[in-house]
């Protein structure tokens, strides 16, 4: 699949640039040290055209493709992660389901409200007991009258302290294993409905990561968004979502260690000249370039076939493990380069060897991910490009 970035995504790419040059890059130190979601951050990109993309005008939004969102967030996680994970409360999974499944009630109440950046959203799945195993969930949902009761709770909810809208995967009185998980919007303030504990990871600390906990929380019936028994449709709108979010996140991450690491070994002076004068120095720079530039190319190709029509789950998860283990390698060298003073809390190298980190584990681990591409490889559904 061919792609050449338009005009127009050229112009997006250099504007968001511009805007995450200005706001985000100069506090994202402060943001790591602080661990306070950069919210106002939001606000910024909602008030230049910059959220919900990917949401059509009959709902408010420009009703852009996955190549331009990919753009987006690369462009500001180059400048503050944080930020760039924070994007997910506008374009990430729960808007998007809500787009894709949601009925025609939920798309009109929700949808215009998360393009002008009022309505920031979370999804909540992972519980203590349930990782990748999403089949075994606990956190139960039982009819009641117009309502349904939640009891339970949900770990590693990224964005839980800012957001007013959770999608929370919940399992139907009485049925088990995957085909008795769906889905329940609930908004924040619900009765029985509270943030739980804040959660510190080794990276993205400005997050607002926290636990969900649900003691007898009641939702209206018109909060159904996933009957129990049609996750597959859920995984495809994951699959989207994979692309979207967190391999760009990993490419503008690793994009800026790079170039630290390019300035820094040109003005570093060490036996009489500059470290980039050193073979040893420019071949790491040089498979830095290789990977990124590689990690690049299939991302931009997995976006641009979603937008061609053509998704492919085996897309997403080679996507996914590739750039992931690809930022960790570059950043890893970045660091080196660098010697102790890429230790240093005081400049930004360490924060970006963490914050890669963990976007390994997150979305799917990349375990997770080779089982899916093995298992689409001996069914017979991926054939090479
Ligand atoms: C930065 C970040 C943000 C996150 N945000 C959210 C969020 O917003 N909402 C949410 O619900 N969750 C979120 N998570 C949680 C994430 O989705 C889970 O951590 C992930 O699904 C893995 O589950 P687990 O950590 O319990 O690992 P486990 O599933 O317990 O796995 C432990 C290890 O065993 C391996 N393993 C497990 N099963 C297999 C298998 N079948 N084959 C081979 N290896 C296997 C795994 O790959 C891993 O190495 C986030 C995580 C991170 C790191």
């Amino acid at each position: 699949m061919p792609y050449e970035l338009t005009e127009e995504q050229r112009l997006i790419r250099a504007s968001v640039r511009e805007i995450a040059e200005k706001h985000f890059k100069p506090k994202a130190q402060e943001v790591d040290r602080t661990r306070r979601p950069p919210v106002e951050n939001l606000k910024i990109l909602a008030q230049n055209g910059f959220s919900g993309v990917f949401i059509p005008q009959q709902y408010g939004g420009p009703g852009l493709g996955l190549l331009d969102i990919v753009l987006i967030v690369e462009e500001v996680a180059r400048c503050c992660a944080n930020t760039a994970i924070l994007i997910g409360c506008t374009d990430g999974a729960t808007p998007r389901a809500i787009l894709h499944l949601g009925t025609e009630e939920q798309k009109r109440e929700y949808l215009p409200r998360i393009v002008r950046g009022e309505l920031p959203c979370a999804w909540g799945m992972s519980e203590p007991n349930a990782g990748s195993d999403v089949g075994s969930l606990q956190c139960k949902a039982v009819p009641d009258g117009d309502s349904y009761v939640i009891n339970g709770s949900k770990m590693w909810c990224s964005c839980a302290q800012v957001s007013d809208l959770f999608l929370v995967l919940v399992r139907f009185d009485g049925i088990s294993g995957m085909k008795g998980v769906g889905a329940l919007l609930v908004p924040r303030g619900a009765p029985g409905f509270s943030i739980g504990k804040h959660i510190e990871l080794l990276g993205f600390r400005g997050t607002g990561m926290a636990e969900l906990v649900f003691d007898d929380c009641r939702v209206p019936r018109k909060n159904l968004i996933l009957p129990a028994g049609q996750m597959r449709s859920l995984f495809e709108v994951f699959n989207s979502d994979r692309i979207a979010t967190n391999p760009p996140i990993c490419i503008g991450v690793a994009q800026a260690a790079f170039e630290a690491a390019v300035d820094y070994a040109k003005q570093r002076v060490q036996f009489g000249k500059p470290i980039a004068e050193q073979q040893g120095i420019q071949w790491k720079l040089a498979d830095m370039a290789i990977d990124l530039e590689a990690g690049r190319a299939l991302l931009y190709r997995a976006a641009a076939r979603v937008d061609a029509g053509m998704p492919s789950a085996v897309d997403a998860s080679i996507t996914k493990t590739f750039v992931n283990e690809m930022s960790r390698r570059v950043t890893d060298q970045a660091m080196q380069i660098f010697g102790t003073i890429g230790l240093s809390e005081e400049l930004p190298m360490q924060r970006m060897v963490r914050d890669v980190r963990g976007m390994s584990i997150g979305y799917g681990t990349t375990e997770i991910h080779r089982n899916v591409i093995a298992r689409e490889i001996l069914e017979g559904r991926y054939s090479e490009i």
